[in-house]
């Protein structure tokens, strides 16, 4: 069979998030530690997924300032637009072109079983298409890029299988052109909601959330507030203890093998985990803090920043489409 994604452009990583609000833990240890790591070895593109959001986001002025907002945050954190491609899904239609034709190799009943569909309102008359169409937009974002490696959390992992199935299905159906894709996840691929650690902490549901410009002593507020178990069972530890240690691990490893330590010799006090998070995670969040207010004297080399993202990312996207085109008979 004709490869057809030979000698095409392309990226090694791919990866996006939604301008739905702040930056929280779960995105920061879940993915962008990792976004940031990958950079040093490999060619990596990262996108603001603007048209994703726009199903939750319908004011028009909300939707901007969270771009602008989180591409802010993505360079505090340590996103080099000097070696990684940084962009907006919007500026670059490709997306939205190969969406459709990925559209239409998707079948309803694999989208309706997503897990996040379900938690976003999939049981209601009212929710949106593009809630339902979510990961055949990833597929197209994915894809696009010939991206290989896709660091995600583990809520995403998903959808990237459906992503693995779509273009499994194109390949087949129309020719050779999609190459596989690999999931890279953190340490802590799964930060819980600190209110209620049944629910991954997610942007839409801020009350158990920690975002990165919380003030310190907010952090350490919601912190001490987190939900814990009873400690009456020992057996073995709570989702509730193990999410808190999983913080304190991605921020302080000594902090964390202390605390360890205390746990396994039935000595830990939840209380003084407590102020070794709140302390670690403030001390971690200090400097992306700093460059983030660095960065927001600035905005004209963002949006420079913005502009040379969007025409690299074009010239990667643009060819694989056309050829997308033609195969499927189009043009
Ligand atoms: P929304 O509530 O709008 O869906 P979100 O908080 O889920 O926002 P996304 O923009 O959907 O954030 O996801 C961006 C990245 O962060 C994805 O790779 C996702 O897997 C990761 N991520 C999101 N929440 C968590 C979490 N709680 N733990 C680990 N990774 C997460
Ligand atoms: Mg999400």
């Amino acid at each position: 069979m004709t490869n057809h994604s030979k000698n095409l452009p392309k990226t090694d990583v791919l990866s996006g998030i939604q301008p739905t609000g702040n930056l929280h833990l779960g995105n920061l240890f879940g993915a962008i530690t990792n976004w940031v790591d990958l950079q040093n070895r490999y060619k990596c593109a990262f996108c603001v997924v603007d048209y994703h959001a726009l199903t939750t986001v319908p004011d028009a002025q909300e939707l901007k300032a969270n771009t602008e907002s989180i591409v802010i945050d993505l360079l505090a954190c340590g996103i080099d637009p000097n070696r990684s491609i940084l962009f907006v899904q919007s500026d670059v239609p490709e997306h939205l072109e190969l969406y459709w034709i990925f559209a239409s190799l998707t079948r309803y009943g694999e989208l309706a079983r997503m897990t996040q569909f379900k938690e976003k309102g999939g049981n209601r008359e009212t929710v949106g298409l593009g809630v339902l169409n979510y990961p055949v937009l990833q597929a197209a974002d994915i894809l696009l890029y010939g991206a290989s490696k896709v660091p995600v959390g583990e809520d995403q992992l998903q959808h990237l299988e459906l992503t693995r199935e779509i273009l499994r299905r194109f390949n087949k159906t129309h020719g050779f052109l999609f190459e596989e894709v690999q999931a890279l996840t953190t340490k802590v691929p799964r930060i819980l909601d600190l209110k209620n650690p049944s629910a991954k902490m997610s942007k839409s549901h801020p009350e158990g959330a920690v975002f990165i410009d919380d003030e310190e002593g907010i952090v350490r507020k919601k912190v001490k507030k987190a939900v814990t178990d009873t400690g009456d069972d020992q057996q073995e530890m709570s989702p509730s203890i193990e999410n808190l240690m999983g913080l304190l691990h991605a921020c302080n490893q000594d902090q964390y093998n202390l605390m360890l330590d205390a746990y396994n010799s039935q000595n830990l006090r939840y209380g003084d985990l407590k102020v070794s998070l709140g302390n670690e995670l403030c001390e971690y969040l200090k400097p992306i803090r700093e460059s983030k207010n660095e960065w927001l004297q600035k905005k004209e080399e963002v949006r420079e920043i913005l502009f040379e993202g969007a025409k690299k990312a074009s010239s990667i996207a643009r060819p694989r489409v056309e050829i997308a085109r033609k195969l499927v008979g189009l043009g």
